[in-house]
């Protein structure tokens, strides 16, 4: 498993070392209109332009290809917010993975909010994992404990539990595992709240999740991205990115905001320089 514990490049242990991208996921929830989300999508590719930090924008469904055109050529990414666990049928007013081609690249799997309001199973999200991996869609897949979990000294059970389930159902379709698989820890007392994780907190269960996906077969957990979500605004982004197991955040409600965005990017991109200049450095076989 990657141990970046050092913050001094020269402090890096190398044998352990393995360089992951920084990437920033903003999820729009329900929220902008297909007549807004394009101008705003422009507005924070214009004020997130930062080649190093990989951006995708998650748009409701209907704002996918109002958000796809405004973002072509600038390097940003388009993501969906859910996908079905089947790829056609019977199913009225859902949308499937071989629906979202060519509308978007990335997609959020298990978030809390479904997890909540729609009884989604880590069964079923792991199902949409797998579909995700079947139709070429890189997925997120948001775990995270409630505050009674936490406070019962449960966090990291929860999250093992979450992510077991989820990639045992997920292993079962054609293919496996997707080794590109991105994890967002999002503690669920966390998410809309204002009340953030600490740092250490999150940085701990990154290092839980990572040996929860060895131990369900992720090809290189070293190489998992693991990001943090819940009420990162540009202020609180910096604790969680002085964590090297830390490799990025999911934002929401910061993320309607252009201002708020341009700070979060801003502080990805000082760990996006900082990993490519400590790559540089690496010998041989460890970038
Ligand atoms: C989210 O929607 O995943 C999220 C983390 O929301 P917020 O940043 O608003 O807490």
């Amino acid at each position: 498993m990657a141990k970046m514990r050092q913050r001094g490049v020269s402090a890096i242990a190398w044998d352990d070392w393995v360089m992951r991208p920084v990437l920033i996921v903003a999820n729009w929830k329900m929220n902008t209109t297909p007549a807004d989300a394009g101008r705003l999508a422009a507005a924070m590719a214009a004020a997130t332009d930062e080649p190093l930090v990989d951006r995708v924008i998650c748009p409701p469904f209907v704002s996918l290809t109002a958000v796809g055109e405004a973002l072509r050529g600038t390097g940003i990414s388009v993501g969906a917010q859910n996908v079905h666990a089947e790829a056609f049928g019977a199913y009225t007013g859902e949308i499937s993975a071989p629906m979202l081609a060519g509308l978007a690249t990335w997609c959020i799997v298990g978030h809390s909010e479904r997890r909540r309001d729609d009884g989604e199973t880590d069964a079923l999200i792991g199902r949409k994992l797998g579909r995700c991996r079947e139709f070429g869609l890189r997925a997120i897949l948001c775990v995270g404990e409630s505050l009674e979990e936490r406070e019962a000294g449960q966090a990291e059970s929860t999250v093992r539990n979450q992510l077991a389930a989820a990639l045992a159902a997920a292993a079962s379709f054609d293919g496996g595992l997707d080794p590109g698989l991105v994890v967002a820890y999002e503690p669920v007392w966390a998410i809309g709240t204002g009340r953030t994780a600490r740092g250490s907190d999150a940085a701990a269960m990154a290092d839980a999740i990572r040996a929860a996906c060895a131990e369900s077969g992720v090809a290189d957990p070293a190489a998992l991205a693991v990001l943090y979500g819940g009420s990162v605004t540009s202020a609180s982004i910096g604790e969680f990115l002085a964590e090297p197991s830390i490799d990025g955040a999911l934002v929401g409600g910061a993320s309607l905001k252009v201002d708020e965005m341009a700070g979060i990017v801003a502080r990805a991109a000082l760990t996006a320089r900082a990993r490519h200049a400590a790559a540089d450095l690496a010998p041989a076989g460890h970038a």
